[in-house]
């Protein structure tokens, strides 16, 4: 029998931020009780940034969250772990040291990871860009000898990655699986390719690779690229611990949530963000950042008995992309623009975020 939590939050994602800040700024919203964080890192990362930090415009301590700090403001006990299995009828965490935990009420926050093909091999460096520590990490190690580079997802992320790096590289090629930024406006994809022409990124569109052979990256079985080094940064995969521990998912393995933010199956668990799977609620920051003051509420209902309010996913987000340069493209509602106005306007939203939940 491990320790006991009243509550138990996993995983710092953008929604565990968000009540963690409620929690600190309003101590009386906390629901009593013991309550955990378990994370594996001791800081959160915001993804926002992370372009700006490897373009070399951010500093490593801007980009992100000591979460010791928040959790002392706002009453929580802050775990470093890893976990690795979870048994909802025994409401209980497994960690991958060992420990186990156990809980009344458990919110899940744990994001997703980067869909890497199957590797045959060697010779070919595969580094996804989550978890972000790890990554980083390897990223600063990298760079000390620069070689070319291959960007596996032509999504958000990997057109920004492209952007930021494209300067500091001998060469970036960015392989997508259909065309760049499908979900977005047209015209967000002719700007985006625009950009990555004139930073003299290649870009390969319809171009799945499914396998890594040695030093080749092979769609379909064909050779589209040869090297040393590549970045995932293809879709969101669900984790396979959470998937295989009986709670109900989709058919891609992400938590089936209501619009309460708990889970189909197991309603004393809760589950936000990328890991978790809502009809309209892509797998992206901004929307796990609004379930954050929902989840807030309903935490504290369920315990209190109160009754839950129920999340209901924005029609339309913004999206910002960095272009590397400072300045950033846009879309909203269908419509789209570009410029360094709007790059300072990305800065001045994302350092806002960071002083919201780091500044407390
Ligand atoms: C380069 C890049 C740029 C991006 N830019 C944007 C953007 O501008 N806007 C946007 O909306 N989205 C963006 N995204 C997507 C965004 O990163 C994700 O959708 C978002 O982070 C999901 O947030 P989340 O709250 O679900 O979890 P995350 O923010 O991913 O947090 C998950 C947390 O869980 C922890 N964790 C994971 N597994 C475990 C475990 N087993 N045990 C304990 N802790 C664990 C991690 O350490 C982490 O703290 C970007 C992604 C990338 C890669």
């Amino acid at each position: 029998m491990g320790e006991h939590f009243e509550l138990l939050l996993a995983g710092a994602g953008h929604a565990h931020l968000g009540v963690l800040r409620q929690w600190a700024v309003k101590p009386q919203s906390r629901p009593i009780g013991r309550i955990g964080l378990l994370s594996a890192d001791a800081h959160a990362w915001y993804s926002g940034m992370l372009p700006g930090l490897l373009s070399g415009r951010y500093a490593l301590e801007q980009c992100r969250i000591g979460l010791a700090k928040l959790c002392a403001k706002a009453g929580v006990e802050l775990l470093l772990g890893q976990a690795c299995g979870l048994d909802p009828k025994n409401q209980q965490l497994q960690l991958s040291d060992g420990r186990q935990l156990q809980y009344d009420y458990l919110s899940l926050n744990l994001g997703s990871l980067p869909q890497a093909p199957k590797q045959y091999g060697s010779g070919l460096e595969l580094l996804p860009v989550k978890p972000f520590s790890a990554f980083i990490t390897r990223w600063q190690h990298w760079q000390q000898q620069p070689q070319p580079l291959a960007i596996l997802g032509g999504g958000a992320a990997g057109v920004e990655l492209a952007l930021a790096l494209a300067a500091q590289l001998p060469a970036v090629t960015l392989l997508n699986a259909g065309e760049l930024l499908s979900g977005h406006p047209a015209t967000l994809r002719q700007r985006a390719l625009t950009h990555l022409a004139k930073a003299g990124v290649m870009v390969q569109e319809h171009c799945r690779v499914n396998e890594v052979l040695d030093q080749h990256l092979l769609s379909a079985g064909r050779v589209v690229w040869r090297g040393g080094r590549a970045l995932v940064a293809s879709g969101a995969s669900a984790l396979p611990w959470l998937q295989a521990s009986g709670l109900a998912c989709d058919n891609q393995g992400f938590v089936s949530i209501t619009a309460s933010l708990q889970s189909s199956s197991h309603p004393t668990v809760f589950a936000v963000g990328d890991c978790a799977s809502l009809a309209h609620t892509p797998h992206n920051g901004v929307y796990a950042v609004r379930q954050g003051p929902v989840l807030a509420l309903n935490l504290a209902a369920l315990i209190e008995q109160r009754p839950l309010t129920m999340y209901q996913p924005q029609r339309r987000a913004l999206a910002l992309l960095a272009t590397g340069d400072g300045g950033a493209l846009a879309s909203w509602a269908g419509l789209t623009f570009e410029g360094q106005l709007l790059g300072r306007w990305k800065d001045h939203l994302d350092q806002s975020f960071m002083r919201r939940h780091g500044g407390i």
